[in-house]
């Protein structure tokens, strides 16, 4: 295994220049395009990785699957009158299905949907403690306290913004954002802008490969279930409008960050975190999507090859 990984990372490390660094903000514009990680975490506690595994990068839009998981844990199945379940085949900051659609959007995983999440996670907080209690989630699920928030990135989301306020305050005319728009922007903000390795974000997807239990600390986060659920969402919802072409690629739960971060389930068996800048034009990192498919071709780790 970790002579594939070594392979894998190999032949792609020559490709990282392929793609745009997301350049929306300049503190992800002058991130080196020729950084590039490959961690896989099983779940029996072996891991194999290759290349900058170590150094933290913005997980981006990753971190909402944590706070998809962590407002599932606080208001249920509710959640689900608020978001929908469907793919978008729109782009990640897009606001043209909240018109007909009422204010409610598509899943959780595009910006959107990602608004009203923190919306939920903020009630009955200020936007402080909801960030707080978001990090603490995410050290939770890694077991790893250092991991924290990047402030000149969440810093310069606040400044340059107005997409994700536009789409806020349009949702919150249809009365599906529930407290201040500057508020619930300052949660997903932030969250956007925790820094993670390729290996603390591997560690910390790890209770979505094992049946909603972490594997290495023991602790259960979700059931079984919900950690099925949440699965089902990152393949179908994980890549916007590239989600159709991950699963044909790569046939496994996905999540994307335009970081250049993506999380990947193996169900049963493994999590893996990839990161490499370079992104394709749906805003996926594209040298991690190849990484990705080449795992699951020599692995048979799709879950449409069983
Ligand atoms: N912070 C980014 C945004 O809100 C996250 C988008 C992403 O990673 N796709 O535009």
């Amino acid at each position: 295994m970790q002579a594939l990984v070594d392979r894998i990372y190999g032949t792609l490390k020559a490709r990282t220049g392929e793609g745009r660094v997301a350049d929306y903000i300049p503190q992800l514009a002058k991130v080196d395009r020729d950084k590039f990680g490959i961690a896989i975490e099983m779940v029996d506690g072996t891991s194999f990785v290759a290349g900058d595994v170590d150094e933290p990068f913005s997980i981006q839009s990753v971190s909402k699957v944590f706070t998809l998981t962590l407002a599932l844990g606080k208001i249920g199945d509710s959640l689900w009158a608020r978001v929908g379940r469907e793919p978008s085949g729109t782009p990640f900051n897009s606001i043209v299905q909240l018109e007909h659609e009422r204010g409610i959007p598509r899943n959780p995983f595009i910006n959107a949907g990602a608004i009203v999440v923190a919306d939920v996670i903020l009630a009955g907080h200020e936007p402080r403690e909801a960030i707080g209690e978001i990090l603490r989630f995410v050290r939770f699920l890694a077991d790893d306290e250092t991991i924290s928030i990047d402030p000149a990135v969440a810093r310069s989301e606040t400044e340059t913004g107005f997409r994700n306020a536009a789409l806020a305050n349009y949702m919150r005319s249809f009365g599906n954002i529930h407290h201040a728009v500057e508020k619930v922007l300052g949660v997903y903000f932030h969250h956007c802008a925790i820094a993670m390795s390729c290996r603390q974000l591997a560690r910390a997807g790890l209770f979505l490969a094992n049946g909603g239990r972490n594997p290495l600390t023991g602790f259960g986060v979700v059931s079984r279930e919900r950690a099925r659920r949440i699965n089902a969402l990152m393949l179908t919802c994980g890549h916007y409008d590239g989600s159709g072409d991950f699963a044909f690629r790569v046939g496994l739960p996905g999540k994307s960050g335009v970081g250049g971060g993506i999380l990947v389930t193996v169900p049963g068996r493994a999590s893996i975190a990839v990161w490499s800048p370079g992104l394709d034009a749906n805003g996926n990192s594209r040298v991690g999507s190849l990484a990705l498919e080449a795992i699951a071709q020599e692995t048979g780790w799709s879950v449409f090859s069983r």
